[in-house]
């Protein structure tokens, strides 16, 4: 068995869940080979995947068509790939690009998907959250081909240590159905939300700019992460890539502040494998308060404030 692990770069650096996916392919006892494919910056990140330990070949595709990683000549390309090569399994981290080339992956070479893994027993069974993560499905699978995202939360992130050579790829399938117009990258200086160590989240209690205002002062404080409910997103105070949960981005850090915000299920999926969480809530009944390792029943416009002047004095 082999699988090929798609792994996502941006500028010449692998990304973190490219570690991670490659931890998942582990465990299906296959030998693990892992794509980078993109612009003429592939070269570079394929450089620093060949040294991801447990990874035995790293593949390098760089060419035009796949510089702004659009879903139609991603998945042409991938398939091709598992096609000639006969990959057992084919995977990613569960981002948004994963989220849109792979299920195309499985339609081409005709499997079913499998998305968001959370855990994988064996080669062939493979567990994923339902409802919001209320439910837990176990599920075999015995395509030909396992074509599946994993959640990135759920799996350690494979260290350094490995020596795989590099096997330059020529360019191959690229339908040009689709072009970037514009790219435009939100540049806070914060660290990314999904890799972050620490998360402060705001929801709709932060009520106006003077909410968010504080929000951001303490994320600054502690170099985290900002997250967002949809409830605050909807009111328009946090941008909508800051948005965590069922339908938005899933976080595990090591510390989730969660300011304002009641822990809706919907809002909970994405955040509950978090280390240890803190509420912060005037109503002591909100269920992010039951959840909480450490609950605050209090007024964020007094709270974190005070919480500021306490890391400052620190
Ligand atoms: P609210 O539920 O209104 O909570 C605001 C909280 O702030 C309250 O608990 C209140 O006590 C507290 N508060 C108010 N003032 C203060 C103050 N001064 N100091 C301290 N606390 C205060 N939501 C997500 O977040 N992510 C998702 O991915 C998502 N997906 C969804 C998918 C579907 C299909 C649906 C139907 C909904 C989804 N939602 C999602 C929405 C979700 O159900 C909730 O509506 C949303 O999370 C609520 O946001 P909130 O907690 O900010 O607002």
């Amino acid at each position: 068995m082999t699988a090929l692990v798609i792994a996502e770069h941006r500028g010449g650096q692998l990304a973190a869940s490219a570690r991670r996916a490659v931890s998942a392919a582990r465990r299906l006892d296959a030998a693990v080979e892992l794509l980078v494919i993109g612009g003429e910056e592939a070269a570079a990140a394929a450089e620093a995947a060949a040294a991801v330990e447990g990874v035995e070949r790293v593949l390098c595709c760089a060419g035009e068509a796949y510089a702004a990683q659009l879903a139609e000549p991603l998945a042409a390309r991938v398939a091709e790939l598992a096609e000639q090569r006969g990959y057992t399994a084919v995977l990613a981290a569960a981002s948004s690009l994963a989220k849109d080339f792979l299920p195309r992956v499985a339609a081409a070479l005709d499997v079913a998907m499998l998305s968001d893994v959370t855990a994988i027993e064996d080669a062939e069974t493979f567990q994923r959250p339902l409802y919001g993560g209320s439910v837990i499905a176990r599920l075999r699978c015995r395509e030909p081909v396992r074509v599946m995202t994993v959640r990135g939360t759920a799996f350690p992130g494979a260290s350094d240590g490995g020596e795989a050579p590099v096997e330059r790829l020529e360019p191959g399938a690229a339908p040009a159905l689709s072009r970037l117009l514009e790219e435009r990258l939100s540049d806070s200086g914060r660290p990314e939300l999904t890799a972050a160590r620490v998360v402060v989240a705001g929801g709709r209690g932060l009520r106006d700019e003077a909410g968010v205002r504080e929000l951001e002062a303490l994320a600054d404080q502690l170099g985290a992460a900002i997250g967002a409910t949809r409830g605050a997103v909807d009111d328009g105070l946090l941008p909508s890539d800051a948005q965590v949960g069922l339908t938005a981005k899933v976080v595990a850090p090591e510390l989730y502040i969660a300011v304002g915000l009641s822990g809706a299920i919907y809002h909970v999926s994405g955040m509950k494998d978090s280390r240890v969480v803190v509420a912060i809530n005037t109503d002591e009944e909100a269920p992010i308060m039951q959840l909480a390792d450490y609950a605050l029943a209090a007024d964020l416009f007094e709270a974190l404030p005070r919480l500021r002047r306490a890391l400052a004095a620190d």
